[in-house]
């Protein structure tokens, strides 16, 4: 279940590791395409296109996996079969002798006043082409209004979340207005205004003081204004409070202030850490026959750490390779062999902040500036998992970098309200009881009750 990092590693390792007449794999994805995360916020500034970071799940005739394109809104573990919603709305029951689960995370949210209505994400390839239409809608509308408040609230833009996906997303738009505004006239570039808000006391404390101060001297370098210790009270159309008082007239939140592991995880009555569902450091889910669980949505122990109780963050990295080693598990436990732990060292991190700027601490070496830049792009150009999909990715900074950008609005989403829950279809999930009505077959047509 899930298509991503974690998935589609598992799945490809499997295929390779077991032929059909040993197994069959089934995908269960909403979309066609593995979506590459760590370069959403490059989507959103116009830099590559949204193709290039979807990375096709049937590039290679060789992939033998039945894709059922559909969402998984239910698991019934005594029926082992899961509820899947297609992606035409209808309901269909997946038995399963093994269940990996991957769906990985939504954008984490708080019950604060407006949030749900006004907060947009930036999680999913609809979030980051969402959010670069919004971002150069509010340009449109404020070079055409002549009400000097109503410009001021349209340009000025609020991104919460110090992490890195806020970071990026934050210093990568804050580009994209600094080099649109050229094309307006009749908007005072001094107007445009960005605000960084994170409650935490440093920008990305995974960095350490040094990069986490250089980091910071590129963003207020570049005018975006960062509030550390500092939160979000309310939202509404209009504008965002502070929870240190300060109201600021603005049209746009982005919420990146962090990640929740997926809400199926929460139907499945298993042990959760944090919302992450427990698992033994091979992967497996304990009391679960046959499931396992991994990625984001997983508390996978950290054995590299050290430390007890530390468990993997949840970043592609470590997502990519536990796929790798769940499939080398469960190839295992079919041919009565024993299973390993995970274990993995943490590389580092890298920031693209958008230019020729960035911080990135590979293997434990400290860079900044452009350095650290090509250290992020070569890492995840690396990354990517089709040459097709690298030579997307590389023309696309090429002609970047040789053409710029044209600031196009596509307006493909302008209908949709853009909410974290439209886009990460947060309340798509059944109630326990709906999933047993859906696999009472696969429980000799009995109905459990209760
Ligand atoms: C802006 C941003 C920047 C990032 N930068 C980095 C970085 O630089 N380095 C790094 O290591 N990590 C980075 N991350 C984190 C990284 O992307 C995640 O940790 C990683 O994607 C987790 O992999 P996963 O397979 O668990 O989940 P995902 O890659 O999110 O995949 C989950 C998949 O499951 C699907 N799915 C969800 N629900 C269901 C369901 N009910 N049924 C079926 N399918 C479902 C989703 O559509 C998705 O395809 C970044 C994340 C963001 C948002």
């Amino acid at each position: 279940m899930g298509a991503g990092f974690a998935g589609v590693a598992c799945v490809r390792r499997l295929e390779r590791r077991l032929t059909d007449r040993e197994a069959l794999i089934t995908l269960l994805s909403p979309f066609s395409y593995q979506l590459y995360l760590p370069l959403l916020p490059q989507v959103a500034s116009g830099v590559l296109t949204p193709q290039s970071v979807a990375l096709s799940l049937r590039r290679s005739q060789r992939h033998r996996t039945r894709i059922v394109p559909g969402g998984a809104v239910g698991v019934d573990t005594a029926a082992k079969a899961v509820v899947v919603r297609t992606i035409s709305g209808e309901y269909v029951t997946e038995p399963y002798d093994h269940l990996v689960l991957a769906p990985g995370s939504v954008t984490r949210s708080f019950d604060i006043p407006g949030l749900a209505e006004h907060a947009r994400g930036m999680k999913t390839l609809a979030e980051a082409v969402y959010i670069r239409d919004h971002v150069i809608a509010q340009l449109d509308l404020a070079d055409a209004s002549n009400d000097e408040a109503e410009r001021a609230a349209r340009l000025c833009f609020v991104v919460v979340g110090g992490g890195y996906a806020g970071t990026e997303t934050a210093a990568c738009l804050q580009l994209l207005t600094h080099n649109a505004v050229k094309r307006y006239p009749r908007i005072d570039p001094r107007l445009i205004k960005w605000h960084l808000v994170d409650i935490a006391p440093k920008l990305m404390p995974e960095l350490g003081d040094k990069l986490g101060s250089a980091a910071m001297n590129i963003l207020t370098g570049r005018g975006i204004e960062v509030s550390l210790g500092v939160s979000v009270a309310s939202v509404d159309e209009e504008s965002v409070t502070l929870t240190d008082g300060r109201v600021l007239p603005s049209r746009t939140l982005i919420w990146t202030a962090g990640v929740a592991a997926s809400p199926l995880i929460g139907t499945l009555g298993a042990e959760t850490l944090r919302g992450r569902l427990v698992v033994s450091p091979d992967m497996a889910v304990p009391g679960l026959d046959g499931v396992w669980g991994l990625g984001d949505a997983a508390a996978v122990p950290d054995l590299a750490k050290g430390e007890e109780g530390a468990i993997c963050p949840p970043t592609a990295q470590h997502a990519m390779r536990q796929g790798k080693a769940l499939a080398d598990n469960m190839v295992a436990t079919l041919r009565g062999e024993k299973t390993q732990p995970y274990v993995h060292k943490d590389l580092g991190l890298v920031v693209d902040l958008g230019g020729m700027d960035g911080v990135s601490k590979p293997l434990g070496v400290e860079l900044h500036g452009m350095p650290a830049q090509a250290v992020a792009r070569a890492y995840h150009w690396s990354a990517l998992r089709t040459n097709v999909a690298k030579t997307r990715v590389m023309t696309n900074w090429l002609l970047n970098a040789a053409a710029g950008d044209d600031f196009v609005r596509t307006g493909f989403l302008a209908a949709k309200a853009g909410t974290l829950r439209d886009f990460e279809y947060t309340d798509a999930y059944l109630t326990p009881e709906q999933v047993r009505l859906h696999t009472a077959s696969f429980r000799g047509g009995a109905v459990e009750a209760g």
